[in-house]
């Protein structure tokens, strides 16, 4: 039991329990827990924010804003990714945990002396597509300093939680169904936390089905749309940036170009979502092409939104390392300055 953990707004009812499953041994560190004030910045002179790269090159910590853990479908439990990131030069965190915010305390517990934790999650949401008879399209909203305890967002992020099992239940069933030899109860086991694809990617490995994860993540297994694939609740992303704001959180689309993932959505979308209170736009990403960053960038500068940078990072051997890829401290200030449902947390100091 830890003596204490980060809290969120006010109250009994807000307390943040630890993340559940294994959490490595790290018993003293005790985070400080007052509101950490953001850091000063120095902006360059007649810098327009939302149009600043993210990488500087100054060789000022990494603004890593964007990564996940075993609270959700990451590798590493809260406390190791935040060992991670400090050990990569990542200055300041965000954990940001699909639907769940069950890995904060964990992460908090561990951060390093002069290490910030920007708590977060990211939301799945979806839009109608452009054409009525295609279903629609898949968007996460990353969400920084809400408050986890508000009433209408805790609700919704349960339902997700749910359907996010109930769909990974479904698709464990199917394959099942067609003789391959993989059990819930493996797939489950595998978890720390919310049961997602990449558990039963890993079980398919394990079966030796396939050799590699990606290949899960194709039309024969559980990609979407896939043979073996079910679908899950997504939240309209208009509801779902109300639903950010009013916990007090800050919206950012998660790598809204990532192209090779699928469908994504066109500038119209974007701009509606950012009428309807987008904050931000997640343009450096290590799923952007240059294009993509270009035409992300000058849409944001048009819009008049933040542009972050992130790692997406989900554990050491899948894609980018953490701090892969950086937000800029102007960026940063601007998400700290309008986040009101938490605040972000300090290491002890050394
Ligand atoms: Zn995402
Ligand atoms: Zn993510």
């Amino acid at each position: 039991m830890r003596r204490s953990a980060p809290t969120c707004a006010d109250g009994p009812s807000t307390r943040l329990e630890p993340a559940p499953g294994p959490s490595p041994a790290h018993p003293e560190p005790v985070p400080r827990l007052t509101p950490a004030r953001p850091r000063p910045v120095r902006r360059p002179e007649g810098a327009p924010l939302s149009t600043q790269p993210t990488h500087t090159g100054t060789g000022q910590p990494t603004i890593d804003l964007h990564t996940h853990s075993t609270a959700s479908d990451g590798v590493l439990p809260p406390a190791a990714l935040v060992a991670q990131a400090a050990a990569a030069g990542v200055g300041t965190l965000a954990l940001t945990d699909h639907d769940t915010t069950d890995g904060w305390a964990e992460a908090a517990t561990a951060l390093a002396p002069d290490m910030t934790l920007v708590p977060g999650l990211e939301l799945s949401c979806a839009t109608a597509a452009q054409d009525p008879a295609e279903p629609p399209i898949s968007l996460h909203l990353l969400a920084y300093l809400v408050d986890p305890a508000e009433p209408a967002l805790a609700a919704k992020l349960a339902d997700l939680r749910e359907s996010r099992v109930g769909r990974a239940r479904r698709m464990v069933e199917l394959l099942a169904a067609d003789g391959h030899p993989v059990s819930w109860d493996e797939v489950a086991a595998d978890a720390a936390g919310a049961v997602g694809r990449p558990h039963i990617a890993r079980a398919l490995v394990r079966a030796g089905l396939i050799t590699t994860m990606d290949e899960a993540f194709t039309p024969d297994w559980i990609g979407t749309g896939g043979r073996y694939w079910a679908g899950k609740l997504e939240l309209d992303v208009t509801d779902g940036i109300r639903l950010v704001r009013q916990a007090g959180g800050v919206p950012v689309f998660a790598h809204p170009y990532a192209w090779h993932r699928g469908r994504t959505v066109g500038p119209e979308t974007i701009r509606a979502m950012a009428a309807a209170g987008l904050a931000g736009l997640e343009v450096d990403h290590p799923d952007h092409t240059a294009a993509a960053r270009e035409q992300l960038r000058s849409l944001a500068a048009e819009l008049g939104l933040l542009v972050t940078g992130s790692s997406d990072f989900h554990g050491p051997s899948r894609g980018s390392g953490v701090g892969a890829e950086s937000t800029s401290p102007e960026a940063l200030a601007a998400i700290l300055a309008a986040g009101t449902g938490c605040a972000p947390i300090s290491g002890a100091p050394g």
